[in-house]
């Protein structure tokens, strides 16, 4: 999720920030991040309520900002606001880490993805130059959408299916080592189990397969690329929840432990669906495009 994130910064950074960073980026030497969601609009990332606000040659930010992820190792936040001064939902900046005035409010604590470090954050007064923007004042939103959401939807989608991967491969592993003794048999000689690890590898794989046809829609410009990039995310996120399910139930008892590396699948998988666009607001977003209502 660290590397989706900064993939998702990088994005936008390639397309309108300045030569140094882009250089830096290349280098391996700036580690990129989003910093949208906030308190006060929760999800719906693209409705910040936060504000910019000129001050000379200056711009002046003031934000409850809720999660973001890498926020004490972040080299510079991709940030969003409300416009300066133009009209529209949204300006993005480009917030160097750290800054005065920029404080984290609390560490990292979460049930899963441990190494996250996705905190919540309090920018006052915190002072950047006018240049720091990145595309023009108010115009943030055509860059969420147009830039970062297909990036973090595919990637996010990315984050999913290695999750559900690593489920099913230590899900058989386990269910052929193991074995009732009494009985001389492994747990992948029941039936029962072999359906579920089928179960878990066919929702995956119908996953992975969005996946695919996701970026090759993309790459060929395909009409139908907008609808992917909305399906994968949710498809990829509601089939990591059900795949490591699966797997606590396949490994029994076994799984609880943490040596196996399932519950921390389980765990991990958990994260996606409610990372915005959350699966249900993605939901809204499918039914919208199919009865031809706009998204907003
Ligand atoms: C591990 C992790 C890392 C994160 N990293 C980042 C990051 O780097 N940068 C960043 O900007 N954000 C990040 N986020 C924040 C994330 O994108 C979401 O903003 C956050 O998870 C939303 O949580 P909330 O409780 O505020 O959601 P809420 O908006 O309170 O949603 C609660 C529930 O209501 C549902 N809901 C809300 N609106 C609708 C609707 N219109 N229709 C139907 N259902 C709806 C949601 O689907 C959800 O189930 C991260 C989150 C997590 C968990």
């Amino acid at each position: 999720m660290v590397l989706c994130m900064h993939y998702c910064g990088t994005a936008v950074i390639v397309a309108h920030g300045d030569a140094a960073t882009r250089r830096d980026i290349a280098a391996g030497r700036h580690l990129s991040t989003l910093a949208f969601s906030e308190a006060g609009s929760r999800s719906h990332f693209w409705a910040p309520l936060s504000t910019a606000r000129a001050s000379g040659e200056e711009i002046v930010l003031d934000a409850r900002k809720s999660w973001i992820t890498s926020a004490r190792h972040a080299t510079a936040f991709v940030w969003s606001s409300q416009p300066a001064a133009a009209e529209g939902f949204s300006t993005l900046w480009l917030v160097p880490n750290p800054r005065a005035g920029l404080a984290i409010v609390a560490p990292y604590n979460g049930l899963g993805l441990r190494g996250n470090d996705s905190a919540p954050l309090a920018a006052e007064g915190v002072r950047i130059p006018e240049s720091a923007r990145l595309g023009a004042d108010g115009k943030g939103f055509d860059l969420m959408m147009g830039i970062v959401l297909p990036t973090f939807n595919v990637l996010n989608a990315a984050v999913s299916l290695g999750i559900c991967d690593a489920a099913i491969a230590a899900t058989a592993a386990h269910a052929t080592a193991t074995r009732h003794e009494h009985a001389g048999s492994s747990l992948a000689d029941l039936p029962t189990i072999r359906a579920y690890i089928a179960r878990m590898k066919l929702r995956a794989d119908l996953a992975h397969t969005l996946l695919a046809d996701t970026i090759a829609a993309l790459a060929s410009g395909r009409a139908d690329g907008m609808l992917r990039v909305l399906q994968v995310k949710a498809a990829a996120a509601e089939a990591a929840i059900d795949v490591t399910t699966t797997a606590m139930r396949v490994c029994g008892g076994a799984a609880y432990r943490k040596e196996l590396g399932v519950e921390r699948a389980f765990r991990d998988a958990q994260a996606a669906s409610v990372m915005g666009p959350t699966t249900d607001v993605l939901y809204d977003f499918i039914g919208k495009a199919v009865c031809g209502l706009p998204l907003f």
